[in-house]
């Protein structure tokens, strides 16, 4: 049996490819069977968001599967208990699976190993190819865990560089006959969501659509990415997150395509990615560009690093001065930024995108977190929450080190008192209010230089462009300034704790 995890592809899998393998040589024959994470354990199991993603990528692999002449057994409940059930209604001696990356997956990697062998079954635990580099390998020279990025990703540069990445195995060993596991559409009523109307048509969950994003990230926004990466209203980034989240792309796979791109242009790989060197000035747009994206994939590796040393992440502030940090409870501005109706068109525009499509750019991530916890005071944990159950690329490790960092809680975090204001922000990255027309249509027709600040704007243009504030609009639900200074004071509170 191949039991498949957040590596849902058959490319650059080597557990697939030594569950292929084993099964070859002992003449038998290979099931690949999924188990989804029960619902009942709170933070591991997907959010709904992640759960539409989750089944049409397995519909997906399931139909590559049977390509091949083999096809997907689904279990059902704590893979301790399910695998085992499985293993023995398909008469499997063995299980090979790819060693979990998180703290959750690594408690399961042991409790399967040992209810397995419990029923006499052999356990073959394969190293995950889904990261670039080991993150256990990486340490300090005291042996620690790294904390920063640019000494982590020097670190990560300076090993071995990320092996060859593998190909497909062309066809598979049968699967026993049916009947062992459930059938995809037995459990698909667990992955409806009322709200995935956008998602449909905007995404190819899967591995042929993962291809397809890399050869459209090669093709398009690469070659311009350190210039375009900060502006949501151009497609300027890779949207490979949810591909990458479900294993769909390994990351190894996207670093030779990239490298390859790299050097067929006539540059340097090493040069492009050191920390130093990649952002300077005057350097040639595809290989700044080139190490800017790849930088990018460093920070996942960090968070999964982070995540690894440091499990209580996604629920409590890496620094632990932030606990006597005092937030508010606050649920109608809690509702209001969820629903993108804080009357900061920036931060609306993010958050109707993430409802309506389960994404939302980085900048505009930024931004919307930066604003529920320093212009709202809300815990960043309900806004890890809220980003888990409607982001399809939610993923533990890079969501609670983005919502540490812009928290200021984090390891290599934005200084707390350093406050984005949404209004700036909206002119310097969406400078002609494409982004905010898109998504917040009741202001489009005002023009750029307003857009953002719609409160500020003069009567006539207000009038000409039919908004108006407070009522086809709201108004802010907190005054920038006003909000600035509370911000600070909470800020104070953290800085004179006890150390
Ligand atoms: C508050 C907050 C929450 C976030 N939550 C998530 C999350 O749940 N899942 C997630 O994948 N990313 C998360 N990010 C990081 C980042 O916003 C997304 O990875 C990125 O916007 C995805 O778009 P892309 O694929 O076009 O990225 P690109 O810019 O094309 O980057 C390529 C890949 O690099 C990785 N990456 C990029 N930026 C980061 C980052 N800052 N940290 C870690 N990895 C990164 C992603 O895998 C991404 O697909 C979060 C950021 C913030 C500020």
């Amino acid at each position: 049996m191949f039991w498949l995890r957040r590596d849902l592809r058959l490319g650059d899998n080597p557990a697939l490819t030594t569950a292929v393998a084993l099964a070859r040589e002992r003449g038998g024959s290979l099931l690949p069977a999924f188990v989804p994470e029960p619902q009942a354990r709170p933070q591991r199991a997907p959010g709904g968001a992640a759960r539409w993603w989750l089944w049409h990528s397995l519909g997906a692999l399931d139909g590559e599967l049977r390509r091949r002449g083999s096809r997907l057994a689904l279990g059902r409940g704590d893979p301790a208990v399910a695998l085992p059930g499985l293993a023995h209604a398909a008469g499997a001696g063995t299980v090979v699976w790819a060693a979990g990356l998180e703290p959750g997956e690594l408690a399961d990697d042991e409790a399967v190993a040992r209810a397995l062998a419990g029923s006499g079954v052999e356990a073959v635990i394969v190293p995950s190819a889904g990261l670039l580099f080991d993150p256990t390998a990486i340490r300090t020279r005291e042996g620690r865990p790294y904390t920063v990025f640019t000494p982590f990703w020097r670190a990560c540069l300076n090993g071995p560089a990320p092996a060859a990445a593998l190909p497909a195995p062309e066809a598979l060993p049968a699967a026993p006959p049916e009947p062992a596991g459930l059938a995809l559409d037995e459990l698909a009523a667990e992955t409806r969501i009322p709200w995935a109307a956008g998602f449909d048509g905007l995404w190819r969950p899967g591995e042929a659509g993962a291809r397809a994003g890399l050869s459209r990230l090669l093709r398009g926004p690469l070659a311009a990415y350190a210039e375009m990466r900060d502006r949501p209203d151009l497609e300027g980034t890779s949207r490979l997150s949810p591909h990458l989240h479900w294993g769909e792309l390994s990351a190894r796979q996207v670093w030779h395509a990239v490298a390859g791109q790299v050097a067929e242009a006539g540059f340097d790989l090493e040069a492009a990615v050191a920390p130093s060197a990649s952002d300077g000035e005057g350097a040639p747009s595809l290989r700044r560009s080139a190490g800017a994206f790849l930088r990018q994939l460093g920070w996942r590796e960090l968070s999964s690093h982070l995540l690894q040393h440091f499990p209580q992440m996604p629920a409590r502030p890496l620094r632990d001065r932030f606990a006597v940090f005092p937030w508010r409870d606050d649920p109608v501005a809690l509702e209001a930024w969820r629903r993108g109706l804080t009357g900061y068109p920036l931060v609306d525009a993010g958050m109707r995108e993430l409802w309506t499509t389960g994404w939302m750019h980085n900048r505009a991530r930024l931004v919307a977190a930066s604003f529920l916890v320093k212009h709202l005071l809300l815990p960043w944990q309900t806004g890890e929450e809220w980003f888990r159950e409607t982001l399809v690329d939610a993923d533990l490790a890079n969501n609670a080190l983005g919502w540490q960092w812009v928290a200021g809680c984090g390891a290599d975090a934005a200084p707390y008192f350093r406050i984005f204001n949404p209004v700036t922000q909206g002119r310097r990255h969406d400078p002609e209010g494409a982004y905010v027309r898109r998504w917040v249509p009741e202001i489009a027709g005002l023009p750029a230089a307003h857009i953002h600040a719609p409160w500020l704007a003069p009567g006539t243009v207000l009038t000409a462009a039919g908004v108006t504030p407070g009522e086809s609009y709201p108004a802010p639900i907190v005054e920038h300034g006003e909000a600035r200074s509370r911000a600070l004071a909470a800020y104070d509170v953290v800085r004179h704790a006890p150390r």
